[in-house]
């Protein structure tokens, strides 16, 4: 599967590098998405401590994104609550810490 990148001023303001990861429920290994975490360096992505909401790519239904946490569909566990991330005005899911697990789909160097 190949994803197209978004790229902004949110992308650009965090540096050279993003990256399409897959999140999954550390509980049950239940998809909850792809995600495009952008910044950090080549070698280290970086914590994901956020989840901004315009940062799915595919597989983040529509009741994930409007709903006031993040929930596994599958086991139900809730893996974050929704913020507005302020600096930005930008909602998105606060993780609570060790809910997903990631992994590293594609990389992208940003001119
Ligand atoms: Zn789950």
């Amino acid at each position: 599967m190949r994803f197209i990148f978004k790229e902004d001023t949110y992308s650009k303001n965090r540096g050279k590098y993003s990256r399409i990861i897959h999140i999954y429920c550390r509980k049950c290994k239940s998809d909850i998405g792809y995600y495009q975490k952008d910044g950090g360096s080549k070698k280290y992505m970086g914590q994901l401590r956020r989840l901004y909401i315009d940062r799915f790519t595919v597989g983040v239904s529509k009741n994930i994104s409007k709903g006031k946490n993040l929930v596994c569909s599958k086991c139900k566990e809730v893996l974050g609550t929704r913020i507005n991330y302020s600096q930005e005005d930008r909602p998105a899911f606060r993780l609570f810490v060790g809910a997903v697990k990631d992994k590293i789909i594609q990389v992208k160097e940003n001119k």
